[in-house]
């Protein structure tokens, strides 16, 4: 028997997302959420901006994926083009906090 749609964590269904850029159905926790500010595709990097969210592995090929197919003003309902230089700013201070971890 194959269970459907969840997988289980230690007897725990964790909450999956699916990646605006790859389509790849992730824990929603190791996905960036993204709000719409504006013009501006906004890392939500709190949890707690209002809004339709979309979800989007922290990764710079998944951005570009999520670019190419215009999955950002599909995922926000609006008609676009957006703005999506906050979200790679993110991704590149991203890439130093992995080799250099500062608490902030
Ligand atoms: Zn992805």
């Amino acid at each position: 028997m194959r269970q459907r749609g969840k997988l289980e964590y230690g007897g725990h269904a964790a909450p999956q997302r699916t990646c605006v850029g790859c389509r790849g159905r992730t824990a929603k926790s190791e996905l960036l959420r993204l709000v719409l500010v504006e013009d501006h595709v906004t890392p939500d990097l709190r949890g707690r901006l209002p809004g339709r969210g979309a979800s989007l592995h922290p990764s710079m090929s998944c951005l570009e994926l999520a670019e190419r197919r215009r999955a950002f003003p599909r995922a926000f309902r609006v008609p676009g083009p957006l703005d999506v230089s906050r979200v790679r700013a993110h991704l590149e201070e991203e890439k130093y906090e992995m080799s250099c971890r500062t608490p902030s």
